[in-house]
Formats: C-alpha cells, structure tokens, sequence
C-alpha cells in the first residue's frame, strides 16, 4: 500500500463539501463521457496495465492503440515470455514507439521478477503491490508505481501522469509547481472510495476538456473548485519553446556485390540495441565530404528529445571484407529492429534501386 506523503500542506486547502461535490460531479461526467473501452481499462492483468503505463509515457493513447498495445501483448503475453525473449525481439516490438530505454528497462524488470519468482518458489512471477517494490523495478517511476497499483491492484493511491498534472495546477492555481505540491495536491484531491474510476476520469478530463490549449471550463467538472479558472492558460506557466541544436551526419550506405547492406548494432545509450547504418559526424551542413565512389541519395531528417538530425545519405560500395561478413539481406534487416531514422534512409535506399531498375527496364 502507497504511504501518503503530505507532511506539511502548502496548497490552498479545500473544504470536504466542495471535495464531495467534485467527485460527484466528476462520477457523473466520466459515466457519461470517459473512455471505458481502453483495452487496458478493462482488463485486470497488472502486466498489461505495466506495458500500457510504459508505451503511454511518452506516446499518443491513439499511437498506442493502432499500432502497439495489442502486437506487444501478442508477441510477449506474459512476464515469463517477456523475460525469455531476446532483446532484440523485444526492441523489435517497439520499433517506432522510441525512447527505446523503455523497452530495455521492461525487459531487465521482467528478468528480474521471474528470478524473484524462483527464490521464492513461486510458479508465476507477478508485479509486486507495494510502491517500494515496484520503484525498485528499472523503469519505474513513482508515478507508474501508482498507476500499476491503482488499476492493477485495486489500491486507493492517486496518479500523477501529464495530463492530471495540468490540472492539479490549474486547480490551485498554480504557477511553477513543484513535484512535491503537485504530488500534494494530487493526494488531496483523490476521491479514495472510488480510486480507480477517479484516476481513469481524471485523465480523461485532461485530454478532453482541461486541454493545454482553450480549456473548456463551461463544461468541466472541476471548476466549482478550481482557482485558475479565470486564466487557465496561465497554470501551469507556459514553457518557454527550446531551440534543439541540429546535428549533420552522413550516412553511408555500405552495399556489397550481393546487394546486401551492411549495419551496425548500435551502442550509444539513445538507440542502444538497435541496427543501423553508420554515421559520420559533420561540423556544419556544408562540411559533408562524399566517399570516393558514393552515390548521394538524398537527406534524411529527425527530431529526437534533445537534438534534430539532418543526414546526408551516400550509397557505398563494399570494399572492406571485415565489414562484408556483416552485410545483411532485405528479409534479414526486416527482421532486425531499427530506429525510424535508419527506416527513412532505408526507403531512400530502395526508391534508389527502384528508380534504377526502372531506367535499366527502358
Ligand atoms: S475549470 Fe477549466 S482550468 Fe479548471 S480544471 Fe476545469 S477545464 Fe481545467
């Protein structure tokens, strides 16, 4: 069971009446208006609640659900199969999804919680129901602890993803909360008697009506107790937009006289685990020198967290024989995970060879 952390309240305090009327109101809106049919809210396995926590930390519910919540559960549908899996089939299942440190953490937790099973004799490994156990877990944060606890297990806790924060700030007002007030406020405004339907409507409420952008107060069920009301857009105070530094690269290509392509699996923490094509880094956009014998495909471009990457990709011919030995078919690169950067230099690969098959053809 989470341990309640207010010690000493700094937030505008609530009156127990107005409390009440919120999570009436809040009970009515979200019978009326949630989304009951996510499949993770319907389903009382705390393993498909873990990955759908993980997948939606930083990625869209739609993204989510079109394309990864389901193949995901399929390939891997419990932790022992998830712990068993080679990491690269697990990366494999979550190409596209990015912020591949989510997929490598999932797949060290499931480890260790099946070695944990077995010390303590247990057939099936289980997601611990304590918030201690499960912030050991890598990967696992405070907020998604709660999360698995309160829709995995039933507990009265409160949860604290991007959207709830929003609102907790607007709630009270604030201008540059703390994550001990919005934790605060969070706590004190979880409806206890009714945890889980609480949480799903307040997540709901954030992506719906309490939006970023025009916040349709009118219509929420918060705003008898809500003080940023009057100037929502306010609260929390808009982040100013960073510049991300661009960084130039060049790709290359390296094809042997098979046609095979030749990758790299990559090391580097961002895309570790990964295959891709080489890199080479450039001090500035024009400083991109072509090997003797390449042929410029084109430029490829993406927007990581912290940097945009613009690449110059060059088609090679293999000389090298120690990178020949490493040169992979189409049908064994698609099985291969890559990272959406290395699939855009693919699809320039392959127009490449379209286009010249085509002008062979006439
Ligand atoms: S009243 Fe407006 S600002 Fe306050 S929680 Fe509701 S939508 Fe958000």
């Amino acid at each position: 069971m989470a341990q309640r952390t207010t010690i000493n309240p700094v937030l505008p305090q609530i009156k127990p009446a107005m409390l009440r009327t919120f999570h009436a109101r809040l009970t009515t809106w979200y019978q009326a208006h949630g989304r009951h049919s996510l499949p993770w809210r319907i389903t009382a396995d705390p393993y498909a609640i873990w990955i759908s926590e993980v997948m939606l930390q930083q990625t869209q519910v739609a993204t989510v659900l079109a394309r990864f919540y389901h193949p995901f559960l399929e390939t891997f549908p419990t932790i022992e199969a998830l712990a068993a899996a080679r990491q690269e089939s697990v990366l494999k299942a979550w190409e596209g999804l990015g912020y591949y440190t989510r997929a490598r953490n999932l797949h060290k937790a499931a480890q260790q919680l099946v070695a944990m099973a077995a010390r303590v004799r247990h057939n099936r490994a289980t997601l611990p129901n304590t918030v201690e156990s499960l912030l050991a877990l890598p990967g696992i944060g405070r907020n998604t602890a709660h999360a698995i606890l309160a829709f995995g297990h039933h507990q009265p806790v409160a949860i604290l993803e991007a959207n709830v924060k929003r609102i907790i700030a607007r709630i009270f007002a604030l201008e540059k909360p703390t994550d001990a007030a919005l934790w605060e406020g969070a706590e004190t405004l979880l409806n206890q008697a009714a945890a889980f339907d609480y949480n799903q409507a307040m997540m709901d409420l954030g992506a719906t009506l309490c939006t970023p952008r025009a916040p349709q107060c009118g219509q929420c069920p918060a705003r008898g107790i809500c003080q940023g009301k009057a100037a929502p857009e306010s609260y929390p105070t808009p982040k100013l937009k960073k510049t991300v530094p661009t960084r130039h690269v060049t790709l290359s290509v390296l094809i042997d006289h098979r046609g095979r392509l030749h990758l790299t699996n990559r090391g580097e923490r961002l895309l570790g685990g990964l295959w891709g094509f080489p890199q080479t880094a450039q001090e500035t956009a024009t400083s991109q020198s072509m090997q003797k014998g390449a042929t410029h495909l084109g430029t490829v471009t993406h927007t990581y967290s912290h940097f945009k990457l613009v690449g110059q990709v060059e088609l090679v011919p293999v000389k090298n024989t120690a990178k020949a030995k490493r040169c992979f078919t189409r049908e064994e690169i698609a099985a291969l995970p890559l990272s959406t950067l290395d699939h855009k230099v693919l699809a320039l690969v392959e127009k490449h060879h379209r286009a010249k098959n085509h002008r062979t053809k006439m």
